[in-house]
């Protein structure tokens, strides 16, 4: 079995989540597809044959914090997993190491799955097992960690058609598990599309992918489930 998680990030709209239910939900798997539409879109899912997951969450359950999205909520709404630390909430939206935990204790709390995303930036590349010892240090010694997913997307690899070779893959997701004494499944995410996802999914060391721009083309990301179950 192998994880295929969609990451829609801040695309789509009602009429494009009409279309990727009705084309996607009918798929037969062995395969765990996590479909992780913005969070308006979420009640579009409802009786998905497959799961849903979310792409951010608050790091509290509920209270006077305004535009925040409750875990609690998203639950609520079918989510089984919740991406969180994606390099864009931690580049852009500025989210720390600290913030992340926080929304990782919160989750697991409450049975959902945090699928928990580590990279270095291209200028930190050659530092990339400090870069990810850090992003891991807090999670590597929790009780809860096998309730987790840890997917490795090298900033430089996402959404610009560069993917590391399968070697390197196999090298950093090596270092995961060997950090995390194999407590949880490893997923590669950057770049993954059509052309490349079956020889991501043949890496001993790779329990599924996550993808970005590929999911939002339906018919591709399609064929993507369907060729990881031949
Ligand atoms: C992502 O943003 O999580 C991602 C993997 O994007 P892409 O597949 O477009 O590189």
């Amino acid at each position: 079995m192998k994880f295929l998680v969609a990451n829609w990030k801040m695309n789509g709209d009602v009429e494009f989540a009409e279309s990727f239910f009705e084309k996607i939900n009918s798929i037969k798997t062995e395969n765990q597809i996590v479909v992780c539409p913005p969070f308006p879109l979420l009640y579009k899912f409802k009786n998905f044959s497959h799961s849903l997951g979310a792409q951010n969450c608050s790091d509290r359950k509920n209270g006077a914090f305004t535009g925040e999205v409750s875990p609690l909520l998203l639950q609520n709404l079918g989510c089984k997993y919740v991406i969180i630390g994606h390099s864009e909430r931690r580049r852009i939206f500025k989210e720390s190491n600290e913030l992340i935990f926080e929304k990782y204790k919160t989750l697991t709390e409450l049975g959902i799955n945090p699928i928990i995303c580590v990279g270095e930036t291209e200028e930190s590349r050659p530092q990339w097992r400090d870069i990810l010892s850090i992003q891991l240090s807090k999670f590597k010694e929790d009780a809860n960690l096998s309730k987790a997913i840890i997917a490795y997307e090298p900033v430089w690899s996402i959404g610009s058609g560069k993917t590391p070779t399968t070697s390197e893959i196999h090298e950093v997701l090596s270092f995961i598990k060997q950090t995390t004494n194999s407590k949880c499944p490893t997923l590669y995410g950057g770049s993954v599309n059509i052309k490349n996802i079956s020889d991501i999914l043949q890496i001993p060391s790779v329990d599924g992918v996550l993808i970005g721009g590929a999911s939002l083309r339906i018919e591709e990301f399609s064929e993507m489930i369907q060729c990881i179950v031949c």
